[in-house]
């Protein structure tokens, strides 16, 4: 997630919100978290009283911050945003906590990534709506509890499975988010064109749709790759190829795999015999951090059916020799 983070600079940023929907039914695709996000927000809405605390699963995105936003939009009240690794002592999250208004939403993003101080003190929040202020040190410390108006954290993960089992407790909803079909990408990239007002050919919103590893933000992104070049070395329209060449440019593949995905496959194949190998033992391969090569790479290359993840560690399928143009070896492990 990192990668993903650093890699989208202010222009990223604010072109990303820019190009955000507003509301759920904006919101292309995920139909069954979208359909039971609007029950639990209807009859939120209905008693006038903040809905339960929502957790948002699934890898980086796919629009999960989106989804915090539109849910704050819906029930007509204020978002206040934060992060996991933004929160490094238990009293930044009682601040935050003790400054939120009745009936706001707080999304915390990388919400596994809270340390475990702050984490204790979000449970008690959650489920009795107050802080305990703690006073002195030492022996003679005291907490004064302070109560909170109820409010609303929508959380977000990239795995549910991250999280300890009391902190997923206190989320009354729990809503994964999927890779994206190919034929919705191209509904987002239109909608997307349309609201930057760039001409984009059916054909290439298709192509760039199944180059887009099945999540929004790379489909965004992609697409304004595709409107630079048509703008610099095309006659600005944004064809099938202007897509494909753009595409090039860019190094992102036929099946839509970029720099690290094409690392991952290739040093497990070529320097690991195919594996099994280790998380830890990959990732310095390729030279990230684990949590990147899970969050970011995995994902989907799994779905692809490229890699494999088995109690040993990671394995390629055949379809990663196959991709990367090479004769499958006989691996160690099979
Ligand atoms: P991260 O956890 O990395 O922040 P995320 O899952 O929160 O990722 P968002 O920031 O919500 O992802 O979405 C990324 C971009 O993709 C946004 O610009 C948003 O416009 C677009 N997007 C995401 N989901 C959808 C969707 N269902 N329909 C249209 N656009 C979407």
């Amino acid at each position: 997630e990192s990668l993903v983070r650093s890699g989208a600079d202010d222009v990223e940023r604010a072109a990303e919100a820019a190009l955000r929907p507003r509301t759920l039914d904006e919101f292309v695709g995920q139909r069954v978290v979208r359909d039971q996000l609007s029950l639990v927000l209807q009859a939120a809405r209905r008693r006038g009283r903040a809905p339960d605390h929502v957790l948002l699963s699934g890898p980086p995105g796919l629009g999960k911050t989106t989804l915090a936003m539109i849910i704050a939009a819906e029930l007509g009240t204020s978002l206040r945003v934060t992060s996991g690794p933004a929160i490094q002592h238990a009293g930044d999250l009682a601040a935050v906590l003790s400054s939120l208004e009745e009936g706001e939403v707080l999304f915390l993003d990388e919400i596994h990534r809270l340390a475990r101080p702050a984490e204790e003190l979000l449970y008690v929040a959650m489920e009795d709506f107050r802080v305990d202020v703690v006073v002195g040190k030492g022996a003679g410390a005291s907490a004064i509890p302070l109560a909170l108006p109820p409010f609303t954290v929508v959380g977000a993960t990239t795995r549910a499975g991250l999280l300890p089992a009391p902190l997923r407790d206190r989320f009354g909803f729990t809503g994964h988010l999927d890779f994206y079909e190919t034929h919705e990408l191209e509904r987002v990239l239109l909608r997307s064109a349309g609201l930057l007002g760039v001409p984009l050919d059916g054909d290439a919103a298709a192509e760039i749709a199944s180059r887009s590893r099945g999540t929004p933000r790379i489909a965004n992104r992609l697409l304004r790759r595709v409107r630079d070049w048509a703008e610099v070395r095309g006659d600005g329209m944004l064809s099938l190829a202007a897509a494909r060449a753009a595409l090039e440019v860019y190094e992102v593949d036929a099946r839509g795999l970029d720099r690290l995905d094409r690392a991952v496959l290739s040093a497990l194949c070529t320097r690991f015999g195919g594996g099994p190998v280790g998380l830890t033992t990959l990732a310095v391969a390729v030279g990230e951090e684990p949590e990147t090569v899970e969050t970011v790479a995995e994902p989907f290359l799994v779905r692809e059916g490229l890699i494999g993840r088995t109690p040993r560690g990671r394995v390629a399928l055949p379809g990663a020799w196959e991709h990367l143009g090479l004769d499958p070896l006989p691996g160690p492990g099979t």
